[in-house]
């Protein structure tokens, strides 16, 4: 647990060097609430997490206590899942399709609960990887804009073994274009590169929490 709290420092020490105004999310999928605890007590209140079944079973105990953490939706959601991601993350960063948008803006109309969101990009066009594609992007922002979602800006998750950096340019470009402020990008591997980029939000696990054997 000691290693949690001097990994956060470490990088809270790098994000001042390169870029003084990004957020660290610390993204803890598969971390028990002990590990969540321990950053909560190193000060750490913006968590990132991939799965709404998982988050379910972690996060409403540790919302009960009151410090006022933000919690990120950061891994692919389902239409059936949108009244329980809704219900319990402030941030949704996988909005990825039509579909999805209209379901997300009739469950945030229903409960009047203010919930943001970032358009996932699949800079890479990757086939089996979330993220609207590039070339639909455009249509995908502004549509989700029509529907009254709030959109915050831009994520994506480059593909493994390229270089990153050419991914985070072209979704800087992209937010540019359509005024986002946001860009969501860097994991453990590359957020330096995303911060040298203008990232304004970084999802860092195994950098914080060490390595997740899976
Ligand atoms: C797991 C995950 C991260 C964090 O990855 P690390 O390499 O552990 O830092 C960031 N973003 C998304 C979307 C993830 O699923």
């Amino acid at each position: 647990m000691g290693e949690i709290i001097e990994n956060l420092s470490q990088i809270k020490l790098e994000i001042e060097k390169l870029s003084k105004n990004a957020e660290l999310i610390a993204v803890s999928k598969y971390r028990n609430v002990e590990e969540i605890y321990a950053a909560i007590g190193a000060g750490q209140r913006v968590f990132g997490e991939n799965r709404v079944q998982e988050s379910l079973t972690k996060w409403p105990g540790i919302l009960n206590d009151n410090y006022d953490i933000e919690l990120h939706l950061i891994g692919s959601l389902q239409r059936n899942k949108v009244k329980d991601a809704i219900g319990l993350f402030d941030v949704i960063q996988s909005l990825d399709r039509k579909k999805l948008a209209f379901e997300i803006a009739k469950e945030i109309k229903r409960t009047g609960k203010e919930v943001s969101c970032y358009i996932q990009v699949n800079t890479g066009n990757e086939p089996q990887k979330g993220g609207v594609l590039l070339a639909e992007a455009d249509e995908l922002i502004i549509y989700s804009k029509e529907l009254g979602l709030d959109v915050a800006g831009l994520m994506c998750i480059p593909p493994t073994g390229e270089n990153s950096e050419a991914h985070f340019q072209i979704l800087k470009k992209l937010a540019d274009k359509h005024n986002l402020t946001n860009l969501s990008m860097g994991m453990s591997s590359d957020y330096k590169e995303a911060l040298r980029v203008g990232a304004t939000h970084i999802r860092v696990g195994t950098a914080i929490f060490g390595s997740r054997g899976v």
